[in-house]
């Protein structure tokens, strides 16, 4: 089969590799659509970011390597021994990348959800830039006729959107302020939405992206170039604050992102004892006040891992149209070979009005 591997950093080459076999507890998928996270696009480069020290040491030492790729869809091909509720032919997506190790305290006490030592697809276990994976029966989710690939492509980060809201333990009723209208803002303004929220108010630069955040069922936007998203949100709450704000806009001022200028607005908008979730990932340390936190009794929280509830959740608000992701899926790419054009989007959204990563159908 064909993969792409990494012959150094930044250097990705579509190689003939030996042809995977189905493992005892697994699943042989062949790929039918696959996207490169914003985050992979920056490991691509040996750029600065969460875990990029895991890939530089992977390809000093590996190299020729496949890694990368935990995004995709597409359709079963074997099943491996042991495994349950899976037929040949089934359509699936990746739900989760990383594994329980099953050895840990956690693991052994039940709670192998919260594992983070087990292996993670596109770094010991092979990732989906290629023809076929072959990976563990718990990556998988099953996808009804309703979500299309391209849509099951997405679900990855859907759950990681669906984690943060079940993080914050929104009540029903709640104000919601969400900084940030690309794929993750707007997705989990959508499930925030779709879970109980009583008002929603999104905060973004860009007006066509508000204007899409209307449609898909913010009550209230606030374009943060034309007016002060902190005093725009207290007048919107009647000074009050929101019960729960998600901060998706900061992460690497490198890719024209905020950096922590959002997260500091929204510790300002988050109402007393209110919750505030960080959703997106920044690029080295950041400064903050934390007497703030104090001040105000804040929860400051970051996605907890996800489950086989939440990842089934996840599918659900797709099929039942609860979250819209085909209008944010704006770039497709037809054939494997154009994974690197879709790495170019990815790592360039806005110069190419990209809402979600570049999608590439096998
Ligand atoms: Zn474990």
């Amino acid at each position: 089969m064909r993969a792409w591997r990494f012959h150094g950093t930044n250097d990705m080459r579509l190689d003939e590799v030996p042809d995977l076999e189905v493992q005892p507890g697994g699943l042989l998928v062949k790929v039918a659509v696959t996207q490169p996270s914003v985050t992979e696009v920056i490991r691509a480069r040996g750029e600065e970011t969460l875990e990029s020290d895991y890939i530089r040491k992977a390809i000093a030492e590996r190299a020729p390597v496949q890694l990368l790729g935990h995004e995709f869809a597409g359709e079963v091909v074997e099943v491996g021994e042991g495994v349950t509720g899976y037929r040949t032919g089934d359509r699936v997506a990746s739900g989760r990348s990383r594994l329980p190790c099953y050895r840990c305290e956690l693991c052994l006490s039940g709670l192998s959800d919260y594992c983070r030592k087990g292996p993670s697809v596109g770094r010991q276990l092979p990732g989906c830039f290629a023809e076929y994976v072959s990976l563990p029966a718990e990556v998988f989710v099953r996808l009804p006729t309703e979500v299309t690939d391209s849509e099951g492509a997405c679900i990855q980060a859907l759950t990681g959107c669906v984690d943060a809201v079940h993080t914050a333990e929104l009540k029903m009723g709640d104000t919601v302020a969400v900084f940030g209208q690309g794929a993750m803002g707007l997705a989990v303004m959508q499930v925030a939405r779709a879970s109980g929220a009583g008002h929603v108010i999104a905060i973004d630069v860009r007006d066509d992206v508000l204007d899409l955040s209307r449609q898909l069922g913010a009550n209230d936007t606030v374009n943060a170039k034309e007016s002060d998203p902190v005093q725009r949100v207290l007048e919107l709450t009647r000074g009050r604050g929101a019960d729960v704000v998600f901060e998706s806009a900061g992460g690497s001022t490198r890719q024209g992102l905020a950096g922590a200028t959002t997260l500091r607005q929204a510790i300002r908008v988050t109402r007393d004892a209110g919750t505030l979730v960080q959703v997106a990932m920044f690029d080295g340390p950041v400064e903050l006040d934390l007497n703030q936190f104090r001040a105000k009794a804040l929860r400051f929280l970051f996605p907890a891992p996800t489950n086989r509830k939440l990842m089934e959740y996840s599918v659900r608000l797709i099929a039942t149209d609860q979250v819209r992701l085909k209008p944010t899926i704006t770039h497709i790419f037809r054939s494997l070979e154009k994974l690197p054009e879709a790495f170019e989007v990815t790592a360039n959204k806005s110069q190419y009005k990209a809402i979600n990563p570049a999608q590439v159908v096998l």
